[in-house]
């Protein structure tokens, strides 16, 4: 069974993300990037599955400029055996949005027959959590979404989703889509070895023109700005000031 994984290229967790001073988006110059953590536990996912003998191929693809080849290699690194690049110029890439990254992945289904998409439940940059359902949409497959567990089995994947207030468990027939929620697994790092035999497996290059997808946003980003900054705090001497304070000057308590 082939397990095909989308990953997306975004600013690492770890970074304090800065706007740029005109408003047009976040400043990219000199950030460190990475795969989505979303999408790092679908490769996990997908490995594993690769690991128990489930899955025959686990093929990574990531939708954006040249630069994604760095995060492909990574997911390379953790165990996928082969990496597709659906390649368009920075400016699409900067706008790309949910829809045409489902269309392009559906162009790709079609090309490599996967059972099973993993995608992540979300990209940490737009916070859309729009493309999975999109892709299982428009492939008129079964999804499941936000998944904690998964056991593969041959015609189906029985699926475990948090919900508001408990689990539910759902039994869906490949092929199907699933996004992974934080809970589903621990990544592993990449080892050393593992980064250097990553450097010989196989990436392809497509040109997203070639897919026959309009790459032109529909939405136009008219503002972005930073949160509001947090007014400094101030110390207090006894727990009666505090008191005085909630009542007469924050009037939160009575
Ligand atoms: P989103 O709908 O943008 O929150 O993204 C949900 C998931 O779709 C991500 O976690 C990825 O698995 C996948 N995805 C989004 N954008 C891309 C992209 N440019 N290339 C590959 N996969 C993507």
């Amino acid at each position: 069974m082939k397990v095909l994984v989308p990953i997306k290229r975004v600013i690492d967790y770890n970074v304090k993300v800065r706007v740029k001073p005109d408003g047009t988006g976040v400043d990219l110059s000199g950030v460190k990037m990475a795969i989505n953590p979303f999408d790092e536990i679908a490769v996990e996912e997908a490995v594993r599955l690769k690991e128990a003998g489930i899955a025959s191929e686990v093929v990574v693809v990531s939708c954006g400029a040249s630069v994604c080849q760095e995060q492909l290699r990574a997911a390379l690194a953790l165990g996928a055996d082969r990496a597709l690049l659906v390649e368009m110029e920075e400016t699409h890439a900067l706008q790309l949005e949910p829809l045409t990254v489902a269309k392009l992945l559906k162009a790709i289904c079609a090309k490599e027959n996967p059972r099973l998409v993993f995608l992540g439940k979300q990209a940490i940059d737009d916070d859309a959590n729009q493309t999975g359902q999109m892709l299982a949409a428009l492939l008129g497959w079964p999804q499941a979404t936000f998944a904690s567990k998964v056991v593969v089995k041959a015609d189906e994947a029985e699926v475990v989703r948090e919900i508001d207030g408990g689990l539910e468990t759902l039994a869906i027939k490949l092929p199907a889509v699933i996004t992974t929620d934080l809970r589903l697994n621990e990544p592993r790092f990449a080892s050393l070895p593992n980064i250097m035999k990553a450097k010989k497996k196989p990436l392809e290059v497509i040109k997203a023109v070639e897919l026959g997808v309009a790459l032109a946003p529909r939405v136009v980003t008219l503002k972005v700005s930073e949160p509001p900054k947090r007014k400094a705090g101030v110390k207090l001497s006894s727990v009666d000031e505090l008191i005085e304070r909630l009542k007469n000057e924050a009037k939160v308590i009575g």
